[in-house]
C-alpha cells in the first residue's frame, strides 16, 4: 500500500456547484480539491437530483444501467460523471428517488421516503465502486444520509471480496440531523430485525441512521475541535453523547477550511470591487453596491450588519430578530439572507416591516448576494446555539467584516475576542443564548466601529488570518493513513 496513492471515495449528498443547501456542499467541493493536491486519488459520489441537469451542468454517462443484487434484492441505477473542475464526481441517477427539485424535501417538509432514498444512495455508492473497479482504501461518509455504509460493509457485504479491508471514516457535520425514521423502513433498507435494539440502530423505538455511522465506522470525526468535545456532553450530544463518549478514542475534530478561490475579496467575482488589506478603502464601494442591491437608502458611514444562513433554531434566528429590533436606536442597519422555517420567516418579516429604514430581508438561495453581504457589511452576526464548524465567520474574517458570534463549536475555535489593550483578536464573542447578550456584543463592536482608526486595525488584523484547507487536508491525510496502517 505504501507505494500507491491513497484511494478515497468521498460519499456526500451535496457538493457545490451541483447541489447546495448549506456548508456540507462547500466542504464537499473544497476538501476533495485540497486532498487531490496532496496526492490522494479521490472520487466524489452524490445523487443526481433533478435540479442538477436543469441548472445546466455538463454530466456525461459513466456506466449503466447498473443492476445490483443487495440483500437478495435487485436494484438499478445509472452512473454519470463530471470532471470539469479537476475532481472526478460521480452521480447516481435514479428517477424514482432523485428526479426531484429538492434535495431533502420541499417548503412543506422533508420527503417522507428519505430513509429509502438515502439508504438506496448508500448501497448504490458501494455498487458503483465495485462496477468501476475502484477499490478505495477509505470510504469517507458524510452525515446521516451516508451513515448506513459502515453498517452495510460490516454486516451485509462482509463476505464480499471486493469490499474486504475497506475502512470507513464517518464525518459528523451536524449531529442534530440524525436521520430518525419509523421502524417500518428497516426491511426495505435490508437491516435484519436483530439490529433493532438500543445497543445498535434503535433510538426510542425508531431507526437512527446516525447511530450506524457512529457505531460501525472505523473512525469518526467532526468539523471543529470544540464541537468534538461538546458532542460528548448532554447539552450538545442530542441523545447520542453516551455512544460518542464510548467511541471517544476514535473521535477527533478536524476544522473545515475555506476555499479562498471562491471566498476572498481579492478575487471574488461577485463583488463590486476587489480589495485586499493594501486597498481596503475599496470595501466602501462594496458596501454602497450592497445597499443599492437590497434597496436600502442608509448612510454609508453607519454600521451595516449582515447575516447569511438557514432560518433554523440552531442559528439563533430569534436572537437575530431580537437584535434587529434595536437597529433604529443604534442608527445601524441589517441585511439578512436566508431560507428556512416558516415561524422565523414570519418573525423576521414582521421586524423588517416595522423598521423599513433599517432592515432588509431576502428569502431565497442567492450565492451572489451572499458574497456581496460578506464584502459589503461591516459586521457579521452568528448567534448560533451550536455550530459544528460554521463557514461564514471564516469568510467574514477574510473580508474584513468583523464577526459577532456566540462562543460555541467552530465559532469559538475561530473567533478571538477583540482585546483593545493588546490589540489582539478578530471579532467579538458572547456566551449566554439570548438577544441581550448578543446585543451587548453588537454594541461593543459598534463602539469600536465608531473609532475608525481602531476599526481599521481590527479589519486588517482579521484579514491576515488564514483558514485555508491545506492544513486541515493534511490532518485528514494523517487520519486516513493511520486508519490504513
Ligand atoms: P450550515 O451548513 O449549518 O447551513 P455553514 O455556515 O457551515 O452552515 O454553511 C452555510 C453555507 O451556506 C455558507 O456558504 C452560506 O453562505 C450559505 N448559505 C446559507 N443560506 C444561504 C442563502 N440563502 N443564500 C446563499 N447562500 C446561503
Amino acid at each position: 500500500m505504501k507505494n500507491e496513492p491513497l484511494r478515497v471515495l468521498f460519499v456526500t449528498t451535496e457538493a457545490y456547484p451541483f447541489a447546495k443547501t448549506g456548508g456540507l456542499a462547500d466542504v464537499s467541493a473544497s476538501l476533495p480539491r485540497a486532498l487531490l493536491k496532496t496526492g490522494v486519488d479521490i472520487r466524489v459520489i452524490m445523487p443526481l437530483y433533478g435540479s442538477i441537469a436543469k441548472d445546466g451542468h455538463k454530466i456525461k454517462k459513466a456506466a449503466g444501467p447498473i443492476r445490483h443484487k443487495f440483500s437478495g434484492r435487485i436494484f438499478g441505477f445509472d452512473l454519470l460523471s463530471n470532471s470539469d473542475d479537476g475532481i472526478l464526481t460521480y452521480f447516481i441517477k435514479n428517477e424514482k428517488y432523485f428526479a426531484r427539485r429538492g434535495l431533502y424535501g420541499t417548503s412543506l417538509g422533508d420527503y417522507p421516503d428519505n430513509a429509502l432514498r438515502f439508504g438506496f444512495f448508500s448501497k448504490a455508492a458501494l455498487a458503483a465502486a465495485e462496477t468501476l473497479k475502484f477499490k478505495p482504501h477509505i470510504i469517507h461518509c458524510n452525515d446521516w444520509q451516508t451513515a448506513l455504509i459502515p453498517f452495510y460493509l460490516n454486516f451485509v457485504l462482509n463476505n464480499d471480496d471486493f469490499f474486504k479491508g475497506i475502512k470507513t471514516l464517518f464525518t459528523i457535520h451536524n449531529l442534530a440531523y440524525q436521520g430518525v425514521f419509523g421502524k417500518i423502513f428497516t426491511r426495505g433498507l435490508g437491516i435484519p430485525a436483530k439490529f433493532f435494539n438500543a445497543d445498535q440502530l434503535e433510538f426510542y423505538n425508531k431507526l437512527n441512521f446516525m447511530k450506524s455511522g457512529i457505531s460501525y465506522a472505523d473512525s469518526i470525526n467532526t468539523v471543529s475541535r470544540k464541537y468534538a468535545e461538546e458532542i460528548m456532553t448532554p447539552e450538545y450530544g442530542c441523545g447520542l453523547e453516551g455512544l460518542l463518549a464510548a467511541r471517544g478514542g476514535d473521535l477527533s475534530g478536524i476544522p473545515n477550511g475555506v476555499d479562498y478561490k471562491e471566498w476572498d475579496p481579492r478575487n471574488d467575482k461577485f463583488i463590486k470591487e476587489n480589495y485586499s488589506p493594501a486597498t481596503l478603502d475599496k470595501k466602501k464601494a462594496c458596501k454602497k453596491d450592497l445597499l443599492k442591491c437590497i434597496g436600502l437608502d442608509f448612510p454609508q458611514d453607519r454600521p451595516l450588519i449582515g447575516y447569511v444562513g438557514r432560518f433554523a433554531y440552531q442559528k439563533g434566528v430569534d436572537i437575530i430578530a431580537g437584535v434587529a429590533a434595536h437597529m433604529r436606536e443604534l442608527n445601524a442597519a441589517m441585511v439578512i439572507l436566508g431560507k428556512g422555517d416558516a415561524e422565523y420567516k414570519r418573525l423576521l418579516k414582521e421586524i423588517a416591516r416595522k423598521y423599513p429604514e433599517n432592515i432588509r430581508i431576502t428569502q431565497v438561495l442567492d450565492e451572489e448576494l451572499a458574497h456581496k453581504i460578506e464584502a459589503g457589511s461591516d459586521i457579521f452576526l452568528m448567534p448560533s446555539r451550536y455550530e459544528p464548524c460554521g463557514l461564514n465567520q471564516m469568510y467574514s474574517i477574510r473580508y474584513g467584516t468583523i464577526p459577532v458570534v456566540r462562543a460555541t463549536g467552530g465559532l469559538d475555535d475561530v473567533v478571538v475576542d477583540f482585546d483593545d489593550d493588546r490589540y489582539n483578536g478578530n471579532g467579538f464573542k458572547f456566551i449566554p443564548i439570548d438577544s441581550a447578550a448578543c446585543l451587548r456584543s453588537v454594541k461593543r463592536a459598534i463602539m469600536y466601529y465608531e473609532n475608525s482608526e481602531v476599526w481599521r486595525k481590527l479589519m486588517l488584523q482579521a484579514m491576515k488570518c488564514d483558514f485555508s484547507w491545506e492544513h486541515s487536508a493534511s490532518e485528514y491525510v494523517k487520519l486516513y493513513e493511520k486508519m490504513t496502517e
